[in-house]
């Protein structure tokens, strides 16, 4: 994919996330990977205006060679790049049920969510929660790369979702996926469940691997 295409597509993903509500204000940050380097949202800005010719750059190493300065949350975005060879994108939002699960104590730390339904399970599958450090705090960085090598999908603590995928549609529809899962969750939260079975979580793994 050429520069110009993926900093159109950035464009257009990032305005329909800040159209629905799925991130506010200048917060939420969005990367592609491509062949001799990186895109990415120019830090303090709002996706809902992101300019196809105001992205970042940054070259296979992560510096930044061009455009205005990436998104101070790019070393979590490099730490997913550099544990999976085949993540094409990375989305971090900051959505608020999402969020809200962040900060939820008594939470298995491993893996947050049930299994509620198929296509969490499917997208999203597991969701460990990294520990809290501030916003462009290199130690946050160093907490994503420790779970990046096993894990697409992950939930800073108090802060919101990092997800990768081969492209940027699969992460942005995961990310969607974990959001939507985290309503139903804290809609459901003090009653009953019915869950999904581990022999059906395993038949589900099995027929589709992660995005
Ligand atoms: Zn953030």
């Amino acid at each position: 994919m050429s520069w110009t295409v993926a900093a159109e597509e950035l464009c257009r993903y990032g305005r329909s996330i800040f159209d629905r509500g799925l991130t506010h204000g200048a917060t939420g940050n969005l990367s592609q990977r491509l062949a001799d380097g990186f895109l990415m949202t120019p830090t303090g800005a709002n996706l809902g205006q992101l300019d196809p010719g105001g992205l970042a750059r940054l070259d296979s190493e992560g510096r930044h060679v061009a455009g205005p300065p990436p998104t101070k949350e790019a070393l979590l975005h490099l730490a997913m790049y550099r544990r999976r060879a085949q993540a094409g994108a990375v989305v971090h939002l900051h959505a608020t049920h999402s969020v809200a699960l962040s900060a939820l104590a008594d939470l298995p730390a491993d893996d947050l969510l049930p299994p509620l339904t198929a296509y969490y399970v499917m997208r999203v599958g597991r969701l460990p929660l990294v520990p809290y450090f501030r916003p462009g705090d290199p130690r946050l960085a160093d907490a994503v790369a420790e779970q990046a090598g096993r894990h697409h999908a992950m939930l800073l603590a108090n802060h919101g979702p990092v997800l990768a995928a081969s492209t940027l549609a699969a992460a942005v529809d995961a990310t969607e996926e974990l959001e939507e899962t985290a309503r139903l969750f804290l809609m459901l939260r003090g009653q009953r469940l019915r869950l999904l079975s581990e022999a059906q979580v395993a038949d589900l793994r099995a027929t589709f691997p992660p995005p």
